[in-house]
């Protein structure tokens, strides 16, 4: 029996390859988002960034997130909600605690995930790019199930958007002056190993 705790059972084989149809990941729930925008026929979708959020910050168990992605969240359910008064933000995936993946606008649009934020010197990283939030934080361990599930679902957005391969970053990454997610909790080596080995 596989430790569910434990990286090293995530190594088997991962027998059922994730599929997406129409922009739309057929092995994720799918709640739908008003928070996005049309990609133009220039963005080509280059770059894919991985992100956390906990609401509140180090909580797991509740909705939170997805109320905040779909511009639901009621802000008197806890203080430090009062921040996220009229923000309207959004992320394609989110893969909770337990491997479970909510989809919230299709990859062929634009989410709202990234912010100010630049790749290679290219400004605006939401227009050519997808955005994956981990629920975590950048200081608590990620769970196996989420590796699993990222990896999956990486693999299957290379194979979508082949122009994403070797263009796998963090939000730290392309908005380093403010942003730290996905932080030192995530274990990029072995995501990166990981990744190749499949
Ligand atoms: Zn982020």
């Amino acid at each position: 029996m596989l430790s569910k705790s434990s990286k090293k059972a995530i190594n088997e084989p991962e027998k059922m390859a994730f599929k997406i149809i129409q922009g739309w990941l057929l092995q994720a729930e799918k709640k739908l988002s008003p928070h996005f925008s049309e990609r133009s026929v220039d963005d080509e979708i280059s770059l894919l960034v991985i992100h956390n959020i906990s609401l509140p910050a180090g909580q797991f168990d509740n909705n939170y997130i997805s109320d905040l992605f779909l511009g639901q969240l009621d802000i008197s359910q806890h203080p430090s909600f009062s921040d996220l008064a009229g923000v309207r933000v959004s992320a394609h995936c989110l893969i909770q605690r337990d491997g479970h993946i909510i989809q919230y606008v299709s990859f062929n649009d634009k989410a709202w995930h990234a912010g100010v934020s630049s790749f290679q010197q290219k400004e605006q990283c939401n227009d050519f790019s997808i955005g994956i939030e981990l629920e975590g934080t950048d200081d608590k361990d990620y769970t196996a199930e989420q590796y699993q599930q990222l990896i999956a679902l990486t693999h299957c957005l290379q194979d979508n958007f082949p122009a994403i391969m070797g263009h796998v970053v963090g939000h730290c990454d392309i908005a380093p002056n403010r942003k730290t997610d996905p932080g030192q909790s995530f274990d990029w080596c072995y995501f990166r190993q990981q990744l190749k080995s499949k």
